[in-house]
């Protein structure tokens, strides 16, 4: 049995927030991951572009994530998650859409930066240490030297939600943990069973329509693939889809229905192909949707052009959503993301029950809460030393 101050268990975001605090008030602490390296989906998400948070105030973020997040969001919001990452040597940037970047773009410097400060302070990482439950008052280990027991005054909980299960969040911590809500996907693609004729669309992306899920409106590229629509026009649409609300698109947002109607007319021995592509000026994919979707030809008008419905054979599988939804209940936990069953263990991150929509709410949800799940263990440390 090793008996350690502090343990965090999975060095994504979320865990390395709460040993950055932790380490920061002088507590030495051990870091556990199942996988070989840290933070591999943070360094995923740095791919095409880290998008570590959104230019927004609290209460936009709140809005994102919901109200159990609002006390982490209010200790460290947006203007803080761009003051850390300067911090650590990476300059940062507004996109247009009021997303927020660093320039390099990528997550690897900025993981550099935040690992060595983290070594500077004497932070250890156990590498493939897989968290199996608890014994007792210890977390039990699966290591490749053989089981291992860890006794801590304090644990943080940070292993991630359910998807991407080869960057190391594969959501089997769920069967150790009670109070668990089922893990949906959350920011996915959608299935379609395609007509055979969508083939040579494959891969394009849709640009410059309006998809519309209710009263919804998302102007985001989205790319037909294989096995049915994805990307970030979609994902921002994707809990009102799954939550059962259908999915429209307007292939001519920009023009009034009117303009559509004097377009969409066959003039003599016309096909309806150019009539789409010269009349309507759609592109082959926006034209393929519409034979997809549209009916026969005959029967199109301006008013399906500009909604027309688009048939989805349900999400995309868990493990391809960008983030999951479901995880630890908040009502099993204190104010300060503790588990009140089991006093010293704290919770952060992606494991815990709440969604947001991309656009750099949710790492800057993993960061407010790894950071406060790892404020309660230093003060739950404090309280305990006798030095309160
Ligand atoms: C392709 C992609 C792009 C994304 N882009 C963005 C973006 O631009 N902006 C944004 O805000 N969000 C983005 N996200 C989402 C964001 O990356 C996640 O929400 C975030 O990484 C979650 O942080 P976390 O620390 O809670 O969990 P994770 O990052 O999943 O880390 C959990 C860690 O726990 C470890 N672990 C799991 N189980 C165990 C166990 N039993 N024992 C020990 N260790 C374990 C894992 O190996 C992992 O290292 C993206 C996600 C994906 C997949």
């Amino acid at each position: 049995m090793r008996q350690i101050e502090a343990l965090v268990i999975g060095a994504g975001p979320a865990g390395l927030a709460a040993a950055d605090v932790l380490s920061g008030a002088g507590h030495p602490v051990v870091i556990c991951d199942r996988m070989p390296s840290p933070a591999r989906k943070f360094l995923m998400a740095g791919k095409s572009g880290l998008n570590l948070t959104w230019d927004g105030t609290v209460e936009n973020h709140v809005a994102a994530s919901g109200e159990a997040l609002r006390p982490m969001l209010e200790a460290f919001g947006a203007e803080d998650v761009v003051r850390w990452a300067e911090g650590l040597g990476q300059p940062m940037f507004t996109g247009s859409t009021g997303r927020v970047f660093p320039v390099a773009m990528k997550a690897s410097p900025l993981l550099r930066a935040w690992l060595a400060r983290l070594e500077a302070r004497g932070v250890t990482l156990e590498r493939r240490w897989r968290w199996t439950g608890f014994e007792g008052a210890a977390s039990v280990f699966e290591t490749p030297g053989g089981a291992v027991q860890v006794e801590a005054k304090v644990t943080v909980l940070a292993m991630g939600g359910a998807s991407w299960a080869r960057l190391g969040s594969d959501g089997a911590w769920a069967q150790a943990l009670r109070n668990v809500a089922p893990f949906q996907p959350a920011n996915m693609g959608f299935r379609v069973d395609w007509s055979p004729h969508m083939a040579r669309v494959f891969g394009q992306p849709v640009k410059g329509v309006a998809w519309r899920a209710e009263d919804q409106v998302s102007r985001g590229e989205v790319i037909v693939s294989k096995t049915g629509l994805e990307g970030g026009g979609i994902y921002a649409l994707s809990r009102a889809l799954r939550d059962g609300a259908a999915l429209h698109v307007d292939l001519k947002p920009d023009w009034p229905e009117g303009e559509v109607a004097r377009r969409l007319v066959r003039r003599g021995k016309e096909t309806w192909s150019a009539v789409l592509r010269k009349g309507l000026r759609l592109d082959p994919v926006k034209a393929a949707l519409m034979r997809e979707f549209g009916g026969p030809p005959e029967g199109w008008s301006a008013a399906l052009v500009k909604d027309l419905p688009v048939r989805l054979a349900g999400p995309a599988p868990l493990d391809e959503a960008i983030s999951v939804a479901g995880g630890l209940r908040f009502e099993v936990l204190d104010d300060r993301l503790m588990l009140t069953a089991r006093p010293g263990v704290f919770c952060a991150g992606e494991m815990l029950d709440w969604e947001a929509p991309t656009g750099g709410y949710l790492l800057t949800g993993c960061l407010a809460t790894g950071r406060w799940a790892g404020t309660g263990a230093a003060e739950w440390l404090k309280a305990r030393s006798g030095t309160s």
